[in-house]
């Protein structure tokens, strides 16, 4: 590849701040722990952005140099401006690709994706989850055993009110009994969407070998060269300009000065 794919790591970042041991676990943010483990492989160039930064870090400048987003949030959903939600779910709509992490089922961004409330089951145990590979033939699955367990993880249990994905890629069990369909893929516009369970705040999900693999092959399944800002429009296509020569009947709702304009 001639060019990096360019990934910004977004995270709230307030957990790591107001709770010590979290920042113990984290010293550099969630955000910091993902975009290092990003960054440490070719082909890949992570920035990150937070909550609390202008426009949460995500200007029109950073999203139009953005290939791929990951999003990380928790306790800060409500504070996440609408016009920064619109803003990314645009960039998704043309092509950008969006990994959303954990707790961010939550986040209005997802939750408008997807158009449901995104709701599971949950508990903080400090449990064991196996995460079983069930799509081993998926790029986002390359590279790793038929299972990996991580030590310590909430759980989150079925049903998930999510649509059907386009293919399910892991399938966690957990300690205390639960199922849940922890890697989902998803097509929004011209945007790949893929959703990602594990991360809990308190826990070292981020510092683990298999889950950097399973980010980076997200980052690249997600990965796509072009963007598609035409398919923002809706234009009008004149009846002059019609590919076969047809003639105007019936009754229309536009008038005929509307020829040629495009719909916002
Ligand atoms: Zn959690």
């Amino acid at each position: 590849m001639s060019q990096d794919i360019r990934v910004t790591v977004w995270n709230e970042f307030r957990h790591e701040r107001n709770d010590e041991e979290i920042g113990k676990t984290y010293p550099d943010g969630i955000h910091g722990a993902i975009a290092e483990g990003l960054n440490a492989i070719d082909g890949i160039t992570a920035r990150t952005a937070t909550l609390d930064e202008p426009e949460h870090g995500l200007t029109e400048e950073v999203l139009a140099n953005t290939d791929v987003l990951t999003w990380w949030g928790h306790m800060a959903h409500r504070e996440v401006d609408e016009a920064i939600v619109d803003r990314v779910q645009k960039r998704v709509w043309e092509g950008m690709g969006l990994i959303v992490l954990h707790s961010g089922h939550h986040s209005k961004v997802f939750k408008g994706l997807m158009g449901s409330p995104a709701n599971l089951h949950w508990r903080e145990a400090g449990e064991r989850e196996r995460l079983w590979v069930v799509n081993p033939g998926h790029p986002i699955a390359k590279g790793l055993p038929a299972y990996f367990e991580l030590e310590y993880e909430e759980m989150y249990g079925e049903p998930f009110t999510v649509p059907e994905p386009l293919e399910t890629v892991f399938v966690s069990w957990f300690q205390g009994g639960e199922v849940f369909r922890s890697g989902l893929t998803y097509r929004r516009g011209a945007g790949n969407i893929f959703y990602f369970r594990p991360g809990h705040e308190t826990y070292p999900t981020y510092h683990d070998a298999n889950v950097g693999q399973v980010l980076r092959n997200a980052v690249n399944w997600a990965y796509q060269g072009d963007r598609h800002a035409h398919l923002m429009k809706a234009p009008n296509t004149p009846v002059a300009e019609a590919i076969e020569a047809i003639e105007e009947r019936g009754a229309k709702l536009s008038a005929a000065d509307h020829a040629g304009e495009v719909k916002s």
